[in-house]
């Protein structure tokens, strides 16, 4: 076959620009990502010859070569006698972007203009093999896969596409078995790659954990007796826990997180499950949301290992979705070595690690809230929405995670309250846990509806995340005391008294006048196609009314999300409560015979909106309203 020229697809051409363009801050990446793909390519050859003994023959083990060239060439190459890839998997691979959710990563990175932000998208993504392109002006990769052989040669000056040509009996000599020779034609102002040192230093940063020995050399050296690999080449969690020094658990962690990330972990989980099941696990619990963390995907980033051998990065059960923000490795003692993917669904070993492993983080997370709150609440910040997904979809962990779960409250702006701490608050009498729900703490914190709380001193825990409103529908209590949203029903706070420093009514919810009776009349048949209703409150102290939802319906901020989605229409449902004793609806009530009564009334459900955060229906004669009344102001 002859040489062949395809151009790439548009993502790698543009990725390559991106490459070229933001990436110079730090170019010692290459080597990592090259680096990763090796040991990637000895993993999956191990993992195949697991499963098919025929293919294991009479093999070198698995070791990766660097080779500097500084003699005939000015090159670099990495060598690895791993699965290899054969003429598609060399155009598919390397000549597009095949991967799911590449094309989303594509507009993250078109919008970022942040270099340093770009890098560490890049890094969490893995398209690593382009930055070979950061010091290369010429790369080409010989390669042969196993069970085939023919060995073919990648050539790309990393600008518009690549050319594919059987390989010359001198390249194909470099390959056993199978195995793949990435050749990096080093550009001048990079020369500093072509230093041994340097690259030592590179791999003994980042790819110290590779669980295959990395090898550096010189090809001008005649030395060829084998020298000891750079790498420890030992997978870390199998070592006992007195060995390992907390520097070794934060560079495995940057090397799960392939290194592109200023993060350091915040909380390192590592031990090892004996009895029914045995398996070991080192997971850490990073200090930021990695990029994805909201993807539909709900994908987790725990690696599977069965006794020390790579099986998967995505093997789906192995993890809940709300624990989806721990990097990781989990080595299991109890499967076997060629288990398939098939095999990995509904494994009831498999779901015996997964609850394990839960039930071990949620106590680890319950034990930082205790020993270090403040590194608890940096967790809680980054991850407590994702954690509370658990509620709804994993009732058998519900204590444990309501355990750890943290609010803010009408007493605390911060989101450190905990449901026992909301409890022992409670006041005499208090059967319910009281909430209300919205997008933003600050619109919450000022809700009309919390006023009579406020002043009777009682707890509110202000729910921000919008799922809250979903759990709150699997787990509608904690312990003996049933959520309630002060934006719903009829909560008679008359039962409570106010506090002392409050000097307004303490007497039980007064009866109106008959003029408030009447304006409440008038109001009601104003606005009878926006409200279901309209009553006097008692949640109601400075603000002259507010919204609630009705007794049997969902709660405003269900409603909205319901809403969003087009699946409801509460309009005509909610209720508008009026503050009988406001000096405001005193005054409309002596004046019921006024002409601008209607306008006003409609003011007080757009006030109401308002306060919720929710636009008002008809904007243009809010205004108008708005100026007249401001118009005839005293
Ligand atoms: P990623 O490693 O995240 O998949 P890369 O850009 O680093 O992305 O590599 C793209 C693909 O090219 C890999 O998924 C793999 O299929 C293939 N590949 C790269 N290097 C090698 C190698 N040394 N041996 C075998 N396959 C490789
Ligand atoms: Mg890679």
């Amino acid at each position: 076959m002859t040489t062949e020229t395809l151009s790439f697809g548009t993502d790698v051409g543009r990725l390559l620009d991106i490459v070229a363009n933001a990436l110079y801050s730090n170019k010692d990446v290459f080597l990592r990502e090259l680096i990763s793909n090796a040991s990637d390519a000895c993993d999956r050859l191990r993992y195949e010859c697991a499963k098919n003994t025929k293919l294991k023959g009479n093999r070198e083990p698995a070791n990766i070569r660097i080779l500097i060239n500084t003699d005939t060439a000015r090159t670099v190459s990495v060598i690895d006698n791993g699965i290899g890839m054969d003429r598609q998997d060399l155009i598919d691979h390397l000549g597009t972007i095949a991967k799911s959710g590449t094309s989303s990563i594509m507009e993250e990175l078109a919008k970022s203009k942040d270099s340093e932000k770009a890098l560490n998208l890049i890094g969490q993504f893995g398209v690593g093999f382009y930055a070979s392109f950061m010091v290369a002006d010429k790369v080409e990769v010989i390669s042969k896969k196993i069970g085939t052989d023919e060995t073919n040669v990648w050539t790309s000056d990393g600008k518009t596409g690549f050319t594919i040509e059987p390989a010359t009996d001198e390249q194909a000599a470099l390959i056993d078995q199978s195995g793949t020779v990435i050749v990096l034609h080093i550009k001048d102002e990079t020369c500093e790659y072509l230093v041994a040192p340097k690259l030592q230093d590179i791999i003994e940063t980042w790819a110290d954990h590779v669980d295959v020995p990395i090898y550096l050399g010189q090809i001008d050296e005649d030395s060829d007796e084998e020298e000891q690999p750079v790498n420890a080449a030992s997978a870390l969690w199998t070592r006992p826990k007195s060995e390992i020094t907390d520097e070794d658990y934060n560079k495995f962690f940057l090397h799960l997180s392939m290194g592109f990330t200023a993060d350091e972990a915040l909380m390192t989980t590592h031990w090892t499950a004996e009895g029914m099941i045995e398996y070991t696990a080192l997971l850490y619990t990073p200090s930021m949301r990695p990029w994805d963390l909201f993807d539909p995907g709900r994908k987790h980033a725990v690696e599977l290992y069965v006794k020390r051998v790579f099986i998967t990065k995505d093997c789906k059960d192995l993890m809940y979705p709300w624990l989806r923000f721990l990097r990781g490795v989990i080595d299991s003692q109890d499967l076997p070595l060629n288990i398939s993917r098939e095999m990995l669904q509904n494994n009831p070993v498999i779901e015996k690690i997964k609850n394990g492993v839960a039930t071990k983080v949620l106590k680890e997370l319950d034990k930082l809230s205790k020993d270090n709150e403040a590194k608890f609440l940096t967790f809680w910040q980054q991850f407590g929405a994702v954690l509370k997904e658990g509620l709804y979809d994993a009732a058998e962990h519900k204590d444990g995670i309501l355990k750890v779960c943290r609010f803010y409250s009408t007493t605390s702006d911060t989101e450190s309250v905990s449901l026992d701490d909301y409890v022992s608050r409670m006041k005499d009498g208090q059967k319910e846990i009281y909430y209300i729900s919205g997008e933003n703490v600050e619109t919450l914190q000022n809700s009309p509806q919390l006023e009579g709380f406020k002043a009777r001193d009682i707890e509110v825990l202000l729910f921000k995340d919008t799922i809250d409103d979903f759990w709150l529908q699997s787990v509608p209590n904690f312990g003996d005391y049933k959520f309630m949203s002060v934006t719903k029903g009829s909560i008679d706070l008359a039962n409570f008294g106010k506090t002392e420093d409050d000097k307004s009514d303490a007497e039980p919810t007064p009866k109106a006048s008959p003029k408030v009776e009447e304006l409440i009349t008038l109001i009601k048949s104003t606005l009878a196609d926006e409200v279901g209703d309209v009553t006097i409150s008692t949640r109601l102290t400075t603000s002259p009314s507010c919204l609630i939802a009705g007794e049997h319906e969902v709660d405003l901020k269900m409603e909205r999300i319901l809403k969003n989605q087009q699946q409801y229409d509460a309009n005509g449902k909610r209720v508008l409560e009026i503050n009988a004793d406001h000096s405001l609806i005193q005054k409309l009530a002596e004046n019921t015979a006024n002409d601008h009564i209607k306008d006003a009334a409609h003011l007080l459900l757009d006030q109401a909106k308002i306060a919720l955060g929710e636009p008002v229906d008809n904007p243009t004669e809010f205004a108008r309203r708005l100026n007249y009344f401001i118009e005839n102001a005293n």
